[in-house]
């Protein structure tokens, strides 16, 4: 069993598609075991996406993630890290394969609409900076 950390980013949000997102996980098998609607400050949005805050796009990424509501949920299963990334497609929607949600509905490489995490080192950081032990099923 594994967990990951999914966000629907504010695009995803702003276009209706959260339980299309959602759904999408739990048709394969994948279980929501912690879920919440928050808007990040600025500050939180940099401190999740600390690792790349030397990256010239870091600026314009924590903008675009505390310009709105996002839903952000734990996600539980086996493989469940590459799972969901292989759901949510290639970062760039241009590169996703067909089915993927990024195909479907992104608009660019940074209007993405879905986060996963990419590694259990970061799978575990990334619930608990938005989740406690309390707010998490087991
Ligand atoms: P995420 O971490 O959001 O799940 P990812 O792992 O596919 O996406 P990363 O390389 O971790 O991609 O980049 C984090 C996010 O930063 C991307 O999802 C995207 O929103 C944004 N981003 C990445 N590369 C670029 C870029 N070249 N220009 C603009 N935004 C970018
Ligand atoms: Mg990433």
């Amino acid at each position: 069993m594994e967990r990951t950390l999914s966000i629907v980013k504010p695009d995803g949000v702003r276009k209706n598609i959260v339980g299309e997102v959602i759904g999408r996980f739990e048709k394969s098998g994948l279980k929501v075991v912690a879920l919440k609607m928050a808007s990040l400050t600025r500050k939180e949005a940099e401190g999740f996406y600390a690792v790349h805050c030397k990256r010239p796009f870091f600026g314009s990424l924590t903008e675009f993630m505390s310009s709105g509501p996002v839903v952000l949920m734990a996600i539980e299963g086996a493989g469940a890290i590459k799972k969901v990334r292989d759901i949510m497609g290639a970062t760039d929607p241009k590169n996703a394969a067909p089915g993927t949600i990024r195909k479907d509905f992104a608009d660019s490489i940074e209007s993405n609409v879905v986060h996963g995490s990419d590694a259990p080192e970061t799978a575990a950081f990334e619930i608990g900076y938005f989740f406690n032990a309390l707010e998490i099923r087991c």
